[in-house]
């Protein structure tokens, strides 16, 4: 029997990366889930590479493939009508929504002062104003049935900054304020909200950049230009006070979250849980 048998969970940015791990992992431990994703290109000229509609398919018949109910939903998290939709859709579909993870984000790297106004823009859209109105489309839903789990995801870099992501941090940081502020007003109802902090993550299981792969963040961390993906993973992992292993996998970070949408968790609300292997520890946090 799972920890969340009979429970319904709603995820967004589902469609793949840590998202898919949540709906994997919930799907397991007994959540029909409603899987909601842009899946598409977002309307901005730097801030690319969104997951597509194939890999939201995907991720559906995964859950399926598990037992589970499943809904897919696109839905792009910076449109009300949208979350509107997608909080409607995933109700009709699954009956109620127990469990909610804001979790859609967003990165692009650069000095604050080379940033561009559609990177600031679409950050602050996607990671910032993109948790409110997942929020505010599902909380009159909770509210109603005084039970809730709220999740959002914020970062290690809404604790503490790392140069290169000042927009980045700013709505991470802006998170785990938001996270705050809702924790007080839907705890008269009984609504557990709270965030996560994850460290530097990845899919360990899938296959690496092909060589030859440069990324300016890999260079940043590993202190030398042209670093390799290999270079990159050693390095990362030894950014974190458990030094070992590389980059932490998306599974580690999702049993964290499990534990905080669970009733096991029942006493938490407002907090700011780091799953970064110590990486604020480390840094006095
Ligand atoms: P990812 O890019 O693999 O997944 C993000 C998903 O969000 C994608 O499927 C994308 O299509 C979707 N998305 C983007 N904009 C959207 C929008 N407007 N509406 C709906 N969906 C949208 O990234 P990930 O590593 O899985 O990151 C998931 C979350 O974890 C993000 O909030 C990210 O900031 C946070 N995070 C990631 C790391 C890391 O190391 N990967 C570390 C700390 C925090």
């Amino acid at each position: 029997m799972g920890e969340l048998e009979g429970r319904t969970a709603l995820i967004t940015g589902a469609a793949r990366g840590f998202g898919r791990a949540m709906a994997l992992l919930l799907a397991r431990e007994g959540a029909d889930i409603a899987i909601a994703d842009v899946a598409a290109e977002l309307p901005s000229e730097r801030v690319k590479g969104m997951a597509t509609a194939e890999d939201l398919d995907r991720t559906r018949s995964e859950i399926e493939a598990l037992g589970r109910r499943a809904v897919a939903i696109r839905a792009d998290v910076t449109k009300a009508s949208d979350c509107e939709r997608m909080a409607r859709t995933a109700i009709e579909a699954l009956g109620n929504i127990d469990i909610l993870h804001a979790n859609a984000g967003v990165f692009s790297f650069g000095k604050a002062w080379e940033l561009t106004e559609d990177d600031w823009d679409t950050i602050m859209a996607v990671n910032l104003k993109g948790v409110w109105l997942t929020t505010r489309a599902v909380a009159p839903h909770m509210i109603e049935r005084r039970y809730g789990k709220i999740v959002m995801t914020s970062s290690r870099d809404g604790l503490r900054t790392e140069p290169n992501y000042s927009h980045y941090n700013a709505s991470k940081f802006g998170v785990i304020g938001y996270m705050k502020s809702l924790a007080i007003e839907l705890g008269p109802y009984k609504i557990n909200v709270n965030a996560v902090c994850p460290g530097q993550m990845t899919d360990r299981s899938a296959p690496p950049p092909p060589p030859g792969t440069s990324n300016p963040y890999w260079d940043m961390v590993v202190g030398k230009p042209n670093a390799t993906y290999e270079e990159f993973d050693i390095a990362s992992g030894r950014e974190n006070l458990f030094e070992e292993g590389g980059q932490i996998d998306f599974s580690e970070v999702a049993e964290g979250v499990l534990w905080l949408v669970s009733d096991r968790s029942r006493t938490v609300t407002g907090l700011a849980l780091p799953l970064d292997r110590g990486w604020i520890a480390k840094r006095g946090g």
